[in-house]
């Protein structure tokens, strides 16, 4: 599907993300969780188009399934625009076009680029030139993950998620993903681990006392060594995203059968992400994956933030 796009309008791109590493602490009274994260950006995509509007529209197409979609002010592009518009007191309004690449209510934190791309497009059209600091700032009020997209490469997340440290990541990271028919809703999954927890269900040290990245992890990253990383990744939402979901843990299995060096859960799922030696080992892991009818992209990472095209 495709849409008339304006001829003057602003084209911005960001990134999916993986979580490389998802250490989860505690529910906070607020409802928020601590977390230890590190995000590595990839090369999945969303394309966001702005252009000059006397009020604010939206009109989404995609490669993957938008029915789940919202086109009203639940949407968070609409909203990433409208946050802008108030925060610099522009009078105008921006129709937005966007075009997804990352799969819905995958964990792969579409929505939050579509917000990034949405605050970069704005910014642009109509020059507010809040500069990167006041973008991120209204990133993290849209929601933990914006930052982020708008960052994009390879960084430790804390606080919720948003306060963002850069990681130094060398050389590049091949990655299959393996996209679900049906999403997984992030606050679901994180009720769910609050129960899995509460019954003593969870891994043996969760939740984890010293909320911190492991070492061995940006080790690894910095080495550009992929068979350094994949033993020490790890998700601690992947027992709460799999419950009910037998399909995740057989895919899990056979990516690492069919000779990923591992798979964890994006994430809050159902994207499964499996990290690979290089480009050629990832592209036998897609092919075998292809074979088993299941649909499996090949990406790599680290790419950059929300940036604008052309
Ligand atoms: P998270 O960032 O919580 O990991 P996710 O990657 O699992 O999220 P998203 O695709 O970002 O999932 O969307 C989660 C939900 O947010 C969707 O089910 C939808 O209802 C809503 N939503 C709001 N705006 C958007 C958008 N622009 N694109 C996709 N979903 C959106």
């Amino acid at each position: 599907m495709s849409f008339a796009r304006h001829p003057d309008a602003v084209h911005v791109r960001a990134p999916g993300k993986i979580n490389v590493y998802l250490g989860v602490g505690p529910r906070h009274d607020d409802g928020y969780h601590a977390l230890a994260t590190v995000f590595q950006a990839v090369s999945l995509y969303e394309d966001v188009y702005a252009s000059a509007s006397d009020d604010f529209s939206i009109a989404v197409v995609g490669d993957v399934d938008i029915s789940g979609v919202p086109l009203d002010d639940r949407n968070l592009a609409l909203r990433a625009a409208k946050l802008l518009a108030q925060t610099a007191g522009v009078t105008q309004g921006v129709h937005l076009d966007i075009r997804k690449g990352v799969p819905v209510a995958g964990g792969m934190g579409g929505g939050s680029a579509d917000a990034a791309a949405a605050l970069v497009a704005c910014d642009a059209l109509w020059g507010t030139e809040l500069g990167p600091r006041g973008l991120h700032e209204l990133a993290a009020r849209l929601g933990a993950d914006v930052p982020f997209a708008l960052h994009g490469g390879t960084a430790v997340g804390t606080g919720r998620g948003d306060v963002l440290t850069p990681a130094l990541a060398r050389g590049r990271f091949d990655w299959v993903l393996v996209l679900s028919d049906t999403g997984l809703s992030t606050p679901e999954v994180y009720g769910r681990l609050d129960k899995l927890r509460m019954h003593g269900e969870a891994l043996a040290d969760d939740p984890t006392e010293l909320l911190e990245v492991p070492v061995a992890v940006l080790q690894a990253l910095r080495a550009g060594d992929a068979t350094e990383l994949a033993p020490v990744m790890m998700n601690d939402l992947e027992a709460a995203a799999v419950v009910g979901r037998p399909d995740l843990e057989l895919t899990l299995a056979d990516g690492v059968r069919m000779g990923a060096l591992t798979g964890i859960v994006s994430g809050s799922g159902p994207t499964t992400a499996f990290l690979c030696g290089g480009p050629e080992a990832a592209r036998a892991v897609q092919d075998e994956l292809k074979a088993t009818g299941r649909e499996a992209l090949h990406v790599h990472g680290p790419v950059p933030g929300a940036q604008i095209i052309g």
